[in-house]
């Protein structure tokens, strides 16, 4: 979803909004987060249902579209907060102000989507300790910050699972200590092949593809009684997930943004990067550069309304 990563300055603001003013840095997620429903005040939760099951090609509250062409036709709203727009229009149930930690933009926007995805997986998801083994398919950004999360939490084993051999070289950088290329596993599957390098199964195995193949395998690559699998890829296919019901004890949450909440994860994380010698700030100057190399452009402009 890195599609959806950006940091924005407020333009201006419609009539009853008070959380964001003039001027300030802002950080536009996807995932809406009101503060006021249920869910948005369960720690349990980061699935807003005030605003959450609204279309993402407009407004959250009236399903609208504030853009026109030069023709005057309707130009629809990409996943809520329009990010490839110089200028956009954004609820601001979508935003999470960041006025007061000083990140630089091109860092700062890397915490809306993906890294704050992948950190949140290791950390509140799956909550990995010390001494544990750990499985990712998929090192793109998501799986680069999953590892990176692992490794901070004191994960001896941390295998990378990906079609790119190249990718192991990048996430040695990122704590990767091990590597799987399904291509050359010969006539052994990829769970196979990680049960013995694990001695039984992962303690914990990331999804980060969105692919129904892969989240069953990650599965299967977990540890009997105790494993448990973090599927963060959304299904680019629209497959049913089927997984094998003999395989007792093991536990697979479906996450979203990695269990992050946007207004009040996000600061926390905002907050490390200040630190020194924070596992934040690593991370997000390793993938800046990445980007760098990738042309990523980013883009500060915005409008914000609300209620
Ligand atoms: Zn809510």
């Amino acid at each position: 979803m890195a599609f959806v990563m950006s940091t924005r300055v407020v333009e201006s603001i419609g009539e009853h909004v008070e959380e964001v003013k003039q001027g300030d840095t802002v950080v536009p997620v996807f995932l809406a987060n009101c503060g006021e429903c249920r869910d948005c005040k369960s720690p349990k939760s980061n699935q807003c249902s005030k605003f959450g099951k609204k279309l993402y090609n407009g407004m959250p509250r009236d399903g609208t579209s504030r853009f026109r062409d030069m023709n005057g036709q309707t130009v629809y709203h990409f996943f809520c907060v329009s990010s490839f727009s110089e200028y956009s229009v954004v609820d601001v149930a979508h935003l999470v102000n960041i006025n007061h930690y000083p990140l630089p933009p091109e860092k700062a926007c890397l915490l809306s989507c993906g890294i704050s995805t992948g950190l949140g997986a290791a950390w509140k998801e799956a909550d990995v300790e010390e001494g544990s083994t750990v499985a990712i398919f998929g090192l793109g950004a998501v799986g680069l910050a999953v590892a990176v999360g692992a490794k901070q939490r004191g994960a001896t084993k941390i295998i990378g699972v990906d079609i790119n051999d190249e990718k192991f070289e990048i996430g040695k950088r990122f704590g990767i200590t091990d590597f799987v290329n399904p291509s050359t596993c010969g006539d052994k599957s990829v769970s196979e092949v990680i049960k013995e390098m694990t001695n039984g199964g992962a303690d914990y195995c990331f999804e980060c593809i969105g692919l129904s193949s892969l989240m069953a395998e990650a599965f299967n690559s977990s540890r009997n009684g105790w494993g448990k699998t973090v599927i963060l890829g959304v299904e680019m296919h629209g497959s049913q997930l089927t997984l094998n019901p003999y395989l007792l004890g093991r536990t697979v949450i479906l996450s979203l943004f990695g269990g992050i909440k946007p207004k009040s994860d996000i600061p926390l994380l905002a907050n490390k990067y200040l630190d020194k010698v924070s596992v934040i700030k690593y991370i997000l100057i390793r993938c800046v550069d990445i980007c760098r190399k990738k042309h990523v452009m980013l883009l500060y402009s915005v409008v914000i309304t609300g209620p």
